[in-house]
């Protein structure tokens, strides 16, 4: 039976292919949780939005899926609330906050066939049983898995395990999906192909979500906003280009995307990085010691005579590394600083200058990213 409480039900009657009624908000307060005198969670507040895709990005350790698993109910915090809407769920069991959950490791039933995998969550809420086999069919349907109802588990591909435990996570219609890492097992086409469907059936149900990945690529791919942890904490929360484009910290930098990093010096509010005088939109500081962010597909070659408005640098190129799409070219800049930009591999950037040759890069004021370097941060 479902719980009791203010919530109207959610798109009865619409079947699996049916919009979420009424998409749910999840505040996430003051949550903590430490194994013994380790602190895995620190004090984290999430809010994500009504039919939000969000993900929770963070290096291996970080703390994703104890978070995960707080919102899901399989872990209990030692401190700190989760809301579902107006609702405290915090005490709540899982199979009462009616969330679906794809695990990491699919977590199926192997002794079920893929049809009574699907319909195991409708079987746990008495649902009638022509309606369960009718829901079921479209959910398989759904994720091309139509007439392989009669299949057992062992019988099917990594990808279409996948398939089943993300089939099983929608069918009862869930306010809430929370995903760990779900396309980890699966091999880079098929992920990625899985990126793009995971994207279009969010936008098609617009159920609220929450999504794990240590992939930073994969996030930007899929999310709305991306939370990013680092030691159990929420170090940074933002739409995905928004982190792409100003990091805000040396973490945040080195986690998404690539980077060559500058030391900056900035005396009376100039700034200086490989003996170049830079100007930036944004200066952190206007004394001390700090950072530039280069991005490969941002710094350019310059021809003679260009760069005019740009930061531009001298060098030496020491390698380059053909990649198929692009070329990325490692140039070592009049101070000794490591740099790599992404060329093209047709058209004019084609033919790449060789080992050795002198060089200027430039980039525009606009992509020029500053930090501040954090007291006591990495060097
Ligand atoms: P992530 O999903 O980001 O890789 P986890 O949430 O699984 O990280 O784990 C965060 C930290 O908590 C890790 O250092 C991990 O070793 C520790 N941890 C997780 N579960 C337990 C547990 N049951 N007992 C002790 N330590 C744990
Ligand atoms: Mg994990």
């Amino acid at each position: 039976m479902r719980q009791a409480d203010d919530h109207e039900e959610p798109g009865r009657g619409a079947g699996a292919a049916g919009r979420s009624a009424t998409a749910l908000p999840i505040a996430v307060r003051r949550l903590s949780k430490a194994y013994g005198a380790v602190p895995v969670l620190q004090d984290v507040d999430l809010d994500v939005r009504p039919g939000e895709f969000l993900t929770l990005l963070g290096p291996s350790g970080s703390g994703k899926t104890t978070l995960l698993m707080a919102i899901a109910g399989f872990l209990r915090p030692d401190r700190g609330s989760i809301r579902f809407g107006e609702r405290e769920v915090v005490r709540l069991a899982p199979h009462k906050r009616e969330i679906g959950m794809v695990f990491q490791n699919y977590a199926l039933f192997p002794h079920m066939d893929v049809a009574r995998n699907v319909g195991f969550p409708l079987r746990l809420r008495r649902v009638p049983v022509t309606e369960i086999a009718r829901r079921v069919e479209a959910a398989l349907e759904m994720f091309q898995l139509g007439g392989f109802g009669g299949r057992r588990i062992d019988q099917l591909s990594g990808g279409q395990r996948q398939r089943v435990a993300l089939a099983r996570a929608i069918v009862f219609e869930p306010r809430i999906i929370l995903m760990d890492e779900p396309l980890s097992a699966l091999d880079k086409q098929l992920r990625e192909r899985m990126q793009i469907e995971l994207r279009q059936l969010h936008e098609r149900l617009g159920t609220t979500t929450v999504y794990v990945t240590h992939d930073q690529r994969e996030a930007l791919t899929m999310s709305d906003r991306i939370a990013i942890l680092d030691r159990g904490r929420i170090v940074r929360i933002d739409a995905p280009r928004a982190i792409y484009d100003e990091p805000g910290n040396r973490f945040v930098a080195e986690f998404i995307g690539e980077s060559s990093f500058l030391d900056v010096t900035v005396t009376d509010g100039v700034c200086r990085a490989a003996g170049a005088v830079i100007l930036a939109p944004h200066l952190p500081i206007r004394q001390g010691r700090g950072t530039m962010v280069l991005r490969p597909e941002r710094l350019r070659l310059l021809a003679a005579g260009e760069g005019e408005g740009m930061n531009c640098f001298e060098g030496r190129v020491s390698g380059a590394i053909y990649q198929g799409d692009t070329l990325l070219l490692q140039v070592v800049l009049g101070d000794g600083s490591p740099v790599s930009l992404r060329l093209a591999t047709r058209g004019a950037e084609a033919a790449p200058p060789p080992a050795g040759a002198a060089v200027r890069l430039g980039i525009t004021v606009a992509d020029t990213v500053l930090l501040a370097d954090e007291a006591g941060g990495a060097a």
